[in-house]
């Protein structure tokens, strides 16, 4: 089977006995010994149906052996993190989703370091590993600033140091990029954003085709209770069907709304990877299918009166829905980072991120016009 089929079909054979071409949704916490042959549920923190179902599409979607999926994606990195052992370093991208930097801020009381580094510049990434390194945590489309960093060297150059390769491919999905292909060994999903799509239900997963790597996941995310319940599970399974159909129309608004964004004279700078004028363009065509739907760009006037002009794109944190948004990641998104760090890392007060969704593309750039016009 091929991508877009694996996505309507992957964990989804009728049920034996009803013919349920829609498997049902498995809401138990407990199941009765005596009523099953063989025995093979015991409590749905340990097991569910539905979560499995939902774990072999994940999976195959990356022609992947394990997926490990959570209750958010920041329940899966919790869950990833685990591996680590006190002493130990990660280094990271140094344009990391918000959570993220706060989750990594909490290691330092578990004796790990992390340190931060532009992994889209080789020479960074050799200085970065020239100390002992346990894993190496990649965003590529990075979050807000669109960077890309090139995964099957990072990956190379982290084996050869022997640390694991971590890639949060939440911006990408899996219909643009398969990290694993590229050589990294886990991915990492926040099935909230694209893969669910809906905005109402929040998800993570674990990727991966190493068996042990895979149980230890499964056991951290058992003892600790990160786990997804069925309903959730259901939901994730149901959005993923349409990912394909909804990328390929947001990467097409998207394309034309940051080419749209260059030539206005309120937008200073445009982050999007089509652009032939972002920096790694054409890495981004090697490794992407497409260069997805979420843009950034600086504006000269007020981002306050800006998002509160727009009537179609709600002002909101998050990404990937099929509503479209737009918020300003120093006031929102990225504002548990230290103001000095943020700008240091270019994420300044002026920059504005897009999601873009699947509305009509024309409503959508009138919306955005109309709302730049404000200031002048
Ligand atoms: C949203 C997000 C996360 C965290 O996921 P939650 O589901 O909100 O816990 C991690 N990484 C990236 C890139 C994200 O966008």
């Amino acid at each position: 089977m091929r991508f877009d089929t694996r996505l309507v079909h992957s964990g989804q054979r009728p049920s034996p006995g009803t013919g349920d071409i829609v498997p049902p949704i498995h809401v138990a916490t407990t199941y009765d010994r005596f009523a099953q042959e063989p025995l093979r549920l015991f409590y749905s923190r340990g097991e569910n149906p539905t979560r499995d179902a939902l774990e072999e599409c994940l999976a195959s979607l990356e022609d992947a052996r394990f997926c490990a999926v959570f209750s958010s994606g920041q329940a899966a990195a919790t869950t990833m993190l685990s591996v680590l052992t006190p002493g130990q370093r990660v280094v990271s991208s140094d344009d990391v989703y918000g959570g993220t930097y706060a989750l990594f801020a909490t290691l330092g009381r578990f004796g790990i370091q992390v340190d931060y580094a532009d992994l889209t510049d080789p020479a960074e990434v050799r200085r970065a590993l020239a100390t002992d390194t346990a894993m190496v945590w990649v965003e590529t489309p990075s979050n807000p600033l669109l960077k890309i960093t090139d995964v099957a060297e990072v990956s190379r150059s982290a084996h050869a140091r022997g640390a694991l390769v971590v890639v949060d491919n939440t911006f990408a999905s899996p219909a643009l990029q398969r990290p694993l292909a590229l050589g990294a060994d886990v991915s990492l999903y926040s099935t909230t954003k694209f893969i669910a799509g809906h905005a109402d239900v929040l998800g993570g997963a674990l990727v991966c085709d190493d068996e042990a790597l895979h149980a230890g996941f499964v056991e951290h995310r058992t003892v600790t209770g990160g786990v997804p319940g069925g309903l959730d599970c259901y939901l994730v399974h149901r959005g993923v069907k349409t990912l394909s159909l909804r990328v390929a129309r947001q990467t097409a608004t998207a394309r034309s709304i940051a080419e749209e964004l260059c030539e206005r004279p309120a937008v200073t700078e445009v982050f999007y990877p089509g652009l032939p004028s972002h920096p790694a363009h054409r890495l981004a065509g090697r490794q992407m299918s497409g260069p997805g739907s979420i843009i950034s760009f600086r504006y000269r006037g007020d981002p306050e009166k800006l998002m509160a002009r727009t009537q179609l794109f709600a002002c909101a944190v998050s990404l990937g829905g099929v509503r479209s948004l737009i918020e300003c990641p120093a006031s929102m998104t990225h504002r548990p980072i230290p103001r000095a760090v943020r700008h240091a890392a270019g994420i300044t007060d002026d920059l504005i991120r897009l999601s873009i969704g699947i509305e009509d593309p024309a409503d959508l750039l009138e919306d955005l016009t109309t709302a730049l016009e404000g200031d002048s």
